[in-house]
Formats: structure tokens, C-alpha cells, sequence
């Protein structure tokens, strides 16, 4: 069975699941989380996944999707598991159950909105983001064999189009704009299932990473374990460390495996797993014989 959550996502497992309709063919769907109403003359700060995540956790947990997508970190956070059905769309009592019929029925939720500004720059459409991430997104979606198609068409505007019959019965890739009894557009527009991505997590540069960067990486793991041992929170913890960390001890049961070996080289992967498949032992050992850990805590030297 492909893995119930997607390798590297943060998890904030909601509890709450409960089984799809297992007759229908395998279903995503896209939306945007729209948080404001911003247009191209008056644009307005995009909303941070943190807050997303927070909202989703907390009192938006009633409308929690899969997945919540961070376009321009590539960071993922997932809320069901992929067997379960997820809430952000509306299903009314009778007719097709929009949010279960599928053998999966995988919803994202990118954070964004239409002329966001982040950073300074205004982004007028989701496509227009780096869509980081997206490669590993859709590789674990296709894992659970959601075809690479748009029953309705693939989204570029924000009108709808609905219908009950295609929607039951066809498996692949729906806007919340083509779901039945359903009233919301979005997402206005998706990335091609193509598309190549850029700026992906962890590291923010293309380069394979070196012999020296994959020491300092593996010394940071060795800190973060340190400090975690002590019972103290990871004391400057870097994220995309953190997703590291979590996205090796997983990816090794999964296909992403070929994404790690493309940012660090087949013997990066090795010297890393080495070395942090040796740190928590490192770490007892410092720990029992009174020894402060002093290792390079800004793996990536900025
Ligand atoms: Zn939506």
C-alpha cells in the first residue's frame, strides 16, 4: 500500500477519520484558501502556513483538508491520512458524497489567494508562485493512483463547472469550481502535472550538496538530537532541517526516495543515512559522559 501520509509533510493528525466510498474511482481536489479578497490595485500580504495550519488545527478544523500546501517553501502539512475522507468541501444529505467518493478523495489546500503579496511581489494567480514542492505533492497523489487528468478540465479561470454524473464516476483531478453542491471557484489555476519545480525543500539551492555540507547537516542532526534528549526544544531549530530529518527516516519506503538522491547524489544519501542512523548513539554517548555537544549549528551557513 502507498504510504498514508505523504513522506516529508509535518503532521497534525486530526483523529476524526473515516472511510471513502471504495466503488468510485481515486479523486484530488485543488483549492486555494482565499483568506482575502485582494485585487491587482490593491493587493494584500499573503496569509503564512503557519497561521493556515493553525487555523485548520484549531477552529477551521471543521472545513480541514488533506493536505495544506506552502507554494513558495514547499513546506506540506497533512491533517488525514490518504484512506480518509477530509472536509473542505460541502456535502449535502443525498446525492454523490463529494467528499468520500472515491477509493481516495485527497483534498489540498494551497495558501494563497489572488494578488497576494509576499516578499514584495504580487502574485495574481497560484501559477505564478514557484509552486515549490509540487513534484512531491503529485508524486505521493499519484501513488494512490489518482490518474493525471481533469475530468472538468483543468482550472484557469474561476467559473464553475459541475456535474454530478462525471464527478462520481471518473476518476482524477478536480477544481472545488467542478464539484457538486458545492458554491466556491476556486482555485482559479493549478500547476500543469509537468510542471518542473523550483526552489524545493530542504535546501534552497539546485547543487548536490557537497561531502561538507552533508558533515554539517549530519552534525546539526546530532545537536537537534542532543538537545531533544535533554527534553529541550530544538534551540533555533531550522525547518527545513527538521523536514529533512523527518523526510530521510521516511523515504526510504517510497519513491521520493529519487528526489533526495537528485539534491544530495546516491553517496550523499549514504554518508547522510550513515550518519544519522550513527547520531543518536553519538548522542548517548555525549550525554553519558558529561560532554557538550560543539558542532556547527548553522548547517547552511547563512
Ligand atoms: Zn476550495
Amino acid at each position: 500500500m502507498p504510504d498514508l501520509w505523504m513522506p516529508g509533510a509535518e503532521i497534525h493528525d486530526l483523529g476524526d477519520h473515516a472511510p471513502t466510498d471504495q466503488q468510485y474511482p481515486p479523486k484530488a481536489i485543488a483549492h486555494i484558501t482565499w483568506d482575502r479578497n485582494a485585487t491587482a490595485t490593491a493587493p494584500q500580504d499573503w496569509c503564512t502556513f503557519d497561521d493556515l495550519v493553525n487555523y485548520f488545527t484549531t477552529s477551521g478544523a471543521g472545513s480541514a483538508p488533506h493536505l495544506i500546501w506552502d507554494p513558495f517553501s514547499g513546506r506540506v502539512a497533512q491533517l488525514f491520512p490518504a484512506d480518509s475522507r477530509s472536509k473542505s468541501v460541502v456535502d449535502s444529505p443525498g446525492g454523490t458524497r463529494t467528499n468520500r467518493a472515491g477509493r481516495v478523495v485527497i483534498q489540498i489546500e494551497a495558501v494563497f489567494f489572488p494578488y497576494c503579496r509576499k516578499d514584495g511581489v504580487v502574485y495574481p494567480r497560484l501559477v505564478d508562485t514557484p509552486c515549490a514542492g509540487w513534484d512531491r505533492l503529485h508524486a505521493w497523489i499519484s501513488s494512490w493512483g489518482v490518474p493525471d487528468t481533469w475530468p472538468m478540465g483543468h482550472p484557469t479561470d474561476f467559473t464553475s463547472h459541475r456535474n454530478e454524473q462525471v464527478w462520481e464516476t471518473q476518476g482524477g483531478w478536480y477544481a472545488h469550481a467542478h464539484v457538486p453542491e458545492n458554491d466556491h471557484t476556486d482555485p482559479g489555476s493549478w500547476p500543469d502535472f509537468t510542471a518542473p519545480t523550483s526552489a524545493p525543500v530542504p535546501s534552497e539551492d539546485d547543487m548536490p550538496l557537497t561531502d561538507a555540507d552533508v558533515d554539517r547537516v549530519a552534525q546539526r542532526v546530532v545537536y537537534l538530537l542532543a538537545q531533544a534528549s535533554a527534553g529541550q526544544p530544538p534551540n533555533g531549530a531550522d525547518d527545513n532541517l527538521t523536514w529533512l530529518i523527518n523526510w530521510y527516516h521516511q523515504c526510504s519506503q517510497s519513491s521520493m526516495g529519487a528526489v533526495l538522491d537528485y539534491k544530495l547524489g546516491a553517496a550523499g544519501v549514504a554518508s547522510l543515512a550513515q550518519k544519522i542512523d550513527a547520531a543518536p548513539a553519538a548522542v548517548a554517548q555525549a550525554l553519558a559522559s558529561g560532554i557538550t555537544l560543539t558542532v556547527n549549528t548553522n548547517p547552511k551557513g547563512a
